[in-house]
C-alpha cells in the first residue's frame, strides 16, 4: 500500500541553497546545490525547478554519492524557459530539486563497461566514475568543441572525446562514427554492458549498431534526455 508522508513531501519541496554556478564552456553550466542529506543511486535524475514556479525539468545528477552537495551539468538553450533561468542563479539563490528518480544504474559487478554519451549526456557516467574510484570502463563522449569535455581528467585513460566541429580530442568526428570504426575492428566482449545517454538520435544509432555487433538487448541500456 502507497503510504504519504507529509514530512517527506516537504523535504522534497524546501529550497536548496545555490553553492555556485560556473560556465565552464559556451553555453554549458556546473550547477552546485545543497544536498540536505538526500540519499540517491548513482546514474538517478533530479527534477529541477524554481521556488514559487511549478515547472520542472530533468537533470541527470553529476556529482557523486560522497560528495555533500548536489551538482547538474545544463546546456543553455536558446529560448528554454528553465535553463534559461536557471543560468541566471547566484550564490544564495534556491532551487527545488524533486527525487531522486530513475534506474539507469550499474548492474552488480559489471565485468566489462561501455559508456556512451552525447554533450550534457555524460552527466551519470561523471557520477559513476566519482561515485565507484575502482570502477573499470570505457567511455566515449561526443561533444562539439573540446571545451565541452567538462571534466576529461576525471576519468582516467579510459576516455575517448570525439569532437565534431572543430579538432582536438582523441578522435576528430561523431561518436557514432568513432564506435562503428572501432567495433569493426576489435568486437566487443559478448558480456559488456552498454549505457547510452543524451540525444536521441545518437541513442537509436548506437542501439541498432551493438545489437548488430551482437550486444543482447538486456545489455544495453539508454537514457534519452530529448
Ligand atoms: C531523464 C532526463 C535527464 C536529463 N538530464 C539532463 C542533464 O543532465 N543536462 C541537461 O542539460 N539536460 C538534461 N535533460 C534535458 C532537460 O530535462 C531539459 O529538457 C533541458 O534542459 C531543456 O529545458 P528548457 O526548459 O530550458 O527547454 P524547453 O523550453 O523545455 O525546450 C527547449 C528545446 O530544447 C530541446 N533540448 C532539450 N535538451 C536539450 C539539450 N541538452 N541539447 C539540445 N537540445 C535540447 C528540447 O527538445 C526543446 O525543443 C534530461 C532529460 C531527461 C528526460
Amino acid at each position: 500500500m502507497l503510504s504519504f508522508s507529509p514530512a517527506a513531501a516537504a523535504k522534497q519541496l524546501a529550497p536548496l541553497r545555490v553553492l555556485s554556478n560556473t560556465e565552464i564552456a559556451a553555453d554549458l553550466f556546473l550547477l552546485r546545490f545543497e544536498r540536505n542529506d538526500r540519499s540517491f543511486e548513482p546514474g538517478q535524475f533530479l527534477a529541477v525547478g524554481l521556488p514559487r514556479e511549478t515547472h520542472r525539468r530533468e537533470y541527470s545528477i553529476y556529482s557523486g554519492v560522497n560528495d555533500d552537495f548536489f551538482e547538474i551539468l545544463f546546456r543553455r538553450m536558446p529560448d528554454g524557459y528553465l535553463t534559461m533561468r536557471l543560468a541566471e542563479l547566484r550564490p544564495g539563490d534556491a532551487v527545488i530539486a524533486e527525487g531522486p528518480e530513475g534506474s539507469f544504474t550499474l548492474p552488480d559487478s559489471p565485468e566489462h563497461l561501455l559508456l556512451v554519451a552525447t554533450g550534457t549526456g555524460i552527466s551519470p557516467f561523471h557520477c559513476y566514475a566519482r561515485s565507484y574510484p575502482d570502477l573499470s570502463f570505457r567511455l566515449l563522449h561526443g561533444v562539439r568543441t573540446v571545451g565541452e569535455r567538462a571534466d576529461p581528467a576525471e576519468y582516467g585513460g579510459s576516455y575517448v572525446a570525439c569532437v565534431s566541429r572543430e579538432m582536438g580530442g582523441e578522435y576528430h568526428g561523431r561518436v557514432t562514427s568513432y564506435l562503428k570504426e572501432e567495433l569493426a575492428a576489435h568486437p566487443l566482449d559478448p558480456t559488456t554492458h552498454c549505457f547510452l545517454c543524451g540525444n536521441c538520435d545518437m541513442i537509436y544509432e548506437v542501439y541498432a549498431l551493438l545489437h548488430r555487433y551482437g550486444v543482447p538487448l538486456d545489455r544495453l541500456h539508454t537514457e534519452v534526455y530529448f
